[in-house]
């Protein structure tokens, strides 16, 4: 089968690899209908060091089920699944309390024990905990927001939960990619009451707009902090959304929060130590958050993708064959592209 594997920085190439099959029997063999090109593929892409055997690369995807272990109980040859970043069983004292991305037996998508999504097939391990299936037929219109379950949209919602946000807040989102566009309907959705959206691409700002963002912040560092206090009497947010992983980013968002508040961080940090933490002393800041449990957020979002209430899908704004996913990734790099779909 093919699918994608990256060699390196700016080296994605599509391969012909050995079929995914079934190797536990609680495993589900999938084949994938739609997947997506990720923020967090874009960190390896720039700096990743040449491997000879390379990396397979994915981890968002919907797809259909093959064929399952002998051990599967609940999923079924023929359901239209999507699939969460990371496996998880379900069951463990970490899943049941809604961590699964802490799941005992669990683990991640795309890093080389299991394969990539941005494939023809994938295998599932775990698929009773990990898979949830779609109520929808393959081809239905909403496909683009379901898939933002697989990972995007149960992020942002993540690092609303982690900030704290609530009925009648202040919130500030830090970073303006398809996780900080999500993070704005996670912050409408949760009744926030002012959100003020830290980004200075005007395309994806004006589609913060259109998702609930009240406020826009183009100026960065000093000068950005500076423009949120005035947005907010002098006083600081509430909520802070931090959807980057940068120094900058971090200290940007501590400094936006006012005494009390709370940083939820989402974007997969790119340095070993934490800054900003004079300033999150000082002024009582709880800084929380981590890899989303997006598996333990999809019965809860997705009724309202169902009912039109929400729409990530739109975040999505370039569709490729695998064949172009090499392309995909350099168009995101290059910032010409919010987020990419790929239909194997
Ligand atoms: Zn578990």
């Amino acid at each position: 089968m093919r699918a994608t594997v990256m060699f390196g920085a700016g080296d994605v190439r599509i391969e012909a690899i050995a079929d995914a099959r079934i190797i536990e029997p609680t495993d589900a063999l999938v084949v994938v209908s739609r997947a997506c090109i990720c923020g967090s593929d874009l960190w390896p892409y720039k700096v990743m060091e040449h491997s000879d055997t390379g990396r397979p690369m994915g981890h968002e995807a919907i797809g259909i089920v093959e064929s399952v272990g002998a051990d599967v109980r609940t999923i079924k040859v023929g359901d239209l699944v999507v699939m969460p970043f990371a496996y998880s069983d379900g069951t463990c004292v970490f899943c049941s309390e809604g961590l699964h991305t802490s799941c005992i037996h669990g683990g991640f998508f795309g890093t080389g024990e299991v394969g990539g999504a941005q494939a023809e097939a994938l295998r599932v391990p775990l698929a009773d905990g990990t898979l949830f299936v779609l109520p929808v037929g393959k081809d239905d219109v909403l496909m683009p927001s379901l898939l933002t379950l697989s990972d995007v949209m149960g992020t942002g919602h993540h690092a609303a939960i982690a900030a704290k946000v609530g009925p009648g807040k202040t919130v500030a989102i830090v970073g303006d990619g398809a996780v900080g566009l999500c993070g704005v309907i996670a912050a409408r959705r949760l009744g926030a009451e002012q959100i003020i959206i830290l980004g200075r691409h005007p395309d994806r700002t004006a589609l913060a707009k259109d998702f609930g963002a009240t406020d826009v912040v183009s100026e960065r560092g000093d000068e950005g902090i500076q423009r949120v206090r005035e947005l907010t009497d002098g006083l600081g947010v509430h909520s802070v959304l931090e959807c980057v992983g940068l120094e900058q980013s971090m200290l940007t968002a501590i400094s936006i929060a006012r005494p009390g508040g709370a940083v939820g961080r989402v974007g997969v940090p790119q340095n070993e130590t934490m800054t900003g933490s004079e300033a999150a002393f000082y002024n009582n800041i709880t800084v929380s958050g981590g890899p989303a449990p997006v598996r333990a957020y999809i019965a809860e979002l997705l009724p309202d993708i169902l009912e039109g209430r929400i729409e990530p899908g739109r975040v999505f704004d370039r569709v490729v064959r695998l064949d172009e996913v090499p392309d995909g990734y350099r168009a995101m790099n290059d910032r010409e592209a919010i987020k990419v779909m790929v239909e194997p």
